[in-house]
């Protein structure tokens, strides 16, 4: 078929097999399990000759429609969904990794990724080492013979800092390492993650994916570009199948075997996210933009970050990798912290929460909730203080938000 646009692409994936009715929505399976016609029919699916869904935690219909269509749309060669971002990235990490090796990684993260990497891979003998990411040469000093690859997020909240994507790509190559990114707040109508050199990406899908806060559930996306038989963790798997090593090492041992599948009620939600993502995003950003341009002009406001706004400093990189759009996220400002609560506390349609892209604006204010057990100086190092809010973009008529603020304001 012809290269068509984003939401074009999302809305005529073909189904894996024909509706008998027609469906002009992909039907939602919730059959736990699948019959077969014959004992030898059942005799050569377990040998791998006659593929169909055997049982749902390893795949369903509803759920094999989502990933198909999130293929098509990260023009990538595979795609697993799974039941939360957090859920991705272990997978990822226990597919290519073992006890004894190692992976470099931005220090500034999702703050369940770190404890994931410091608190729980530790125990099983995977080292993180954690980097600021800027330079080759700082990066370089970290690797040794065990390291197996280099994670980072595309855009890190809320500092909302961008990737040096291009220079960790390199790094990446030079040393035939695996590039991984959390790519969340960049969802993949801004970023084309395999065109910047990103083998695989992990995402969130309960963000911007699930089309406004409906569900959790997360994505394992190969784009390959990577030659599996370098990583000697997936030698069991490359020979009988090559380039698909890793989603069959996923598939056919740890995705199976630890239990992390998106259930088809939710892969019902997220096919419906991905068919308006680009919609939404795309009112996200023009609002961002409105709020943006409102705050940087309102004498109350100190401080306002969104690398979509060409007063920010990290413009051009916005333009080089997403497309001029690096996530709908931004935060601002205020004199202290008694008046970040004072003008959160008087908001009237901005609601008071802790996620990303719903469909409804949310504010938080990040020093005292996701860094409240951070010491001072951990903060710090994040760039956190207690004056900063931090606001996720929704759909709303942009003039009632400017309106709340306003209000909120004075
Ligand atoms: C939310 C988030 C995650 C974790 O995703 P869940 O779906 O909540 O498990 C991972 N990375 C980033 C950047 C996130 O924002």
């Amino acid at each position: 078929m012809k290269k068509t646009g984003f939401t074009t692409t999302a809305l005529n994936v073909p189904y894996a097999k024909a509706d008998p009715h027609n469906a002009l929505q992909m039907p939602l399976y919730e059959a736990v399990a699948y019959e077969f016609d014959s004992a030898e029919q059942i005799e050569a699916n377990f040998r791998g000759e006659y593929i169909a869904h055997v049982y749902s935690r390893s795949s369903s219909p509803t759920v094999e429609y989502f990933e198909l269509k999130l293929k098509a749309l990260t023009q990538s060669s595979a795609v697993i969904a799974v039941s939360s971002g957090m859920a991705a990235i272990s997978n990822t990490l226990l597919a290519l990794t073992k006890a004894g090796q190692n992976i470099i990684s931005g220090n500034r993260l999702f703050g369940h990724t770190y404890a994931l990497f410091q608190n729980t891979l530790s125990e099983f003998g995977l080292e993180t080492r954690f980097s600021k990411l800027c330079s080759e040469s700082e990066i370089e000093k970290l690797i040794d013979k065990n390291t197996r690859a280099i994670y980072f997020e595309t855009v890190t909240n809320p500092q909302l800092d961008i990737a040096d994507i291009e220079m960790l790509s390199r790094v990446a190559k030079k040393h035939q390492l695996l590039l991984i990114a959390d790519s969340t707040l960049t969802p993949p109508n801004v970023f084309n993650a395999g065109e910047f050199g990103i083998n695989i990406e992990v995402l969130s899908t309960t963000k911007y994916i699930s089309g406004g806060a409906t569900s959790f559930g997360g994505a394992i996306i190969d784009h390959g570009n990577y030659d599996w038989k370098r990583n000697p963790n997936l030698s069991a798997y490359t020979e009988k199948f090559k380039a698909n090593a890793f989603v069959a090492k996923i598939r056919k041992n740890i995705y199976r075997n630890t239990g992390g599948s998106m259930a088809p009620q939710t892969a019902r939600f997220q096919i419906q996210g991905l068919d308006i993502l680009e919609l939404r995003v795309e009112k996200c950003f023009q609002n961002c933009l409105a709020l943006g341009n409102f705050l940087n002009a309102h004498p109350q406001v100190k401080k306002v970050s969104y690398p979509g706004l060409e007063t920010d400093e990290r413009y051009p990189l916005a333009q080089k990798y997403f497309n001029g759009i690096p996530g709908t996220i931004m935060s601002f400002e205020l004199e202290s912290k008694t008046a970040c609560y004072a003008f959160m506390n008087r908001l009237q349609i901005i609601r008071r929460a802790t996620n990303l892209n719903d469909n409804k604006t949310l504010i938080i204010h990040p020093y005292s909730t996701i860094y409240a057990e951070f010491t001072e100086e951990e903060r710090s190092a994040a760039g956190i203080n207690d004056c900063m809010l931090r606001l996720s973009v929704g759909i709303e008529n942009v003039g009632d938000v400017i309106a709340d603020i306003e209000a909120a304001l004075s």
